[in-house]
């Protein structure tokens, strides 16, 4: 379960399919959320699969 700040009052989310704030009821706009989820949940888990892809490509290529 992940933790999703809310644009309008600041407040964490934690029901990952809430699509209203539980505070102050305005709509979270996951559509457009998820760069706000990159910047505010999962940076670490982002920068470590980009860095696994990088490493892994590289890999391969010294392979081949
Ligand atoms: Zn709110």
């Amino acid at each position: 379960m992940s933790e999703y700040i809310c644009p309008h009052c600041g407040n964490p989310i934690y029901d990952d399919d809430a699509l209203l704030c539980m505070y102050c009821g305005e709509s979270l706009k996951r559509d457009v959320g998820v760069f706000g989820k990159i910047k505010y949940t999962k940076p670490k888990i982002i920068i470590m699969t980009v860095v696994g892809l990088i490493v892994l490509s590289f890999v391969l290529l010294v392979i081949f």
